[in-house]
């Protein structure tokens, strides 16, 4: 079978879940090998394994954490040329998406991004995307050299399926300077105990309903009894309710988790773009002809002050 490259997402060697979803979704497509960058390979690579990587490339060197991606475009542009593999995929994070874009370019090839799904297809990988405000679902193909695709967290349940997992030394040729972009510092952001949003598999969301940043509470506490993260609509930000980086929809994130609740939300267009591919969605709107209901998988018509706590009770007890 070929080669399937996978960008490995790691903590000093911790893998993060988007790769093991990566893992099992290349496995559709070919033999999946890991690219594991930076410090760690060694403690990584059983849980490679695990997920189906048949080989894990590694290189570690200064400039992956003393520059921005440049260096890890090298590193994965070598890899490229040492397997030759039918696709390479990557996390769909902010730094993925600039690797890819890189990548792409210099292989003189195409880039599908935020894709949430990848199928084999006869004549190459096709992934899925949701397009133009989650108006559309699309399913497309790079037609000309190594289809580059970046896949959003959540897209697949990771599926462990043990694999070799040797790891091999990748000889790396980094760009002189780093490709110019140094980083100066950083500071790791405020903890707040939950998952991160782009990550998690249970969002619940609050919006203008909520009615003030005090009351977020509400939608903090539901969020924690269920392990999910907190989102919020523009409305919501805007107000100064809830922390920009918190933002769900086109000029906020987008999520695909399990389960999306959405509380005091009227669904419009702009926030549906970054939810609109989460597995299951739930709304809770006083208004019966909110637009969030025409997508929802279950709606509840009523205050949210009342439901939501309700609901938040009900869970604790079980
Ligand atoms: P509203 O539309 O005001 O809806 C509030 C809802 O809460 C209503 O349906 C109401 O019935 C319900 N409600 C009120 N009180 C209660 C209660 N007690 N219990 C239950 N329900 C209650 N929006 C985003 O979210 N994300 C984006 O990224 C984004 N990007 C944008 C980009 C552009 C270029 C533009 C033009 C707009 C963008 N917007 C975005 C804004 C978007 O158009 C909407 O204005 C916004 O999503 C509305 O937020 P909302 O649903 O919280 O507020």
């Amino acid at each position: 079978m070929a080669d399937v490259l996978v960008l490995v997402d790691h903590v000093d060697g911790s893998v993060r879940k988007p790769t093991l979803e990566l893992l099992t979704l290349a496995r559709r497509l070919g033999d999946p090998v890991a690219v594991h960058l930076g410090p760690g390979a060694d403690t990584a690579a059983p849980t490679l394994a695990e997920y189906g990587a048949v080989r894990v490339l590694a290189a570690d060197a200064p400039e992956f954490t003393e520059y921005l991606v440049v260096p890890k475009v090298d590193a994965l542009r070598a890899a490229v040329e040492s397997v030759s593999p039918v696709a390479v995929l990557v996390p769909s994070s902010a730094e993925g998406k600039e690797i890819a874009a890189r990548l792409a370019l210099r292989l003189d090839s195409g880039l599908i991004t935020d894709a949430v799904d990848v199928e084999a297809g006869d004549r190459g990988p096709i992934a899925t995307q949701s397009v133009f405000a989650a108006s559309y679902t699309t399913r497309s193909r790079i037609t000309s050299g190594i289809p580059v695709i970046t896949v959003k967290p959540n897209s697949a349940a990771p599926e462990a399926a043990p694999a070799a997992g040797a790891v091999e030394t990748l000889e790396v040729t980094v760009t002189e300077g780093g490709g110019g972009t140094r980083v100066v510092s950083r500071a790791a952001r405020e903890s707040t105990g939950r998952p991160e949003l782009t990550e998690a598999a249970i969002v619940v969301s609050g919006g203008r309903g909520v009615n003030g940043a005090e009351n977020f509470s509400v939608i903090e506490a539901l969020a924690d009894s269920l392990g999910a993260a907190v989102g919020a609509s523009r409305a919501a930000v805007d107000a100064g309710w809830y922390p920009h980086s918190s933002q769900v929809g086109q000029t906020g994130k987008s999520v695909s988790p399990q389960l999306y609740i959405a509380a005091g939300i009227s669904g419009a267009i702009q926030h549906r773009a970054g939810m609109q591919t989460s597995k299951t969605i739930v709304a809770v709107n006083k208004d019966e002809e909110a637009p969030i209901f025409d997508l929802v998988d279950f709606g509840v018509v009523g205050d949210l002050f009342q439901v939501v706590p309700t609901l938040t009770e009900e869970i604790r007890t079980r």
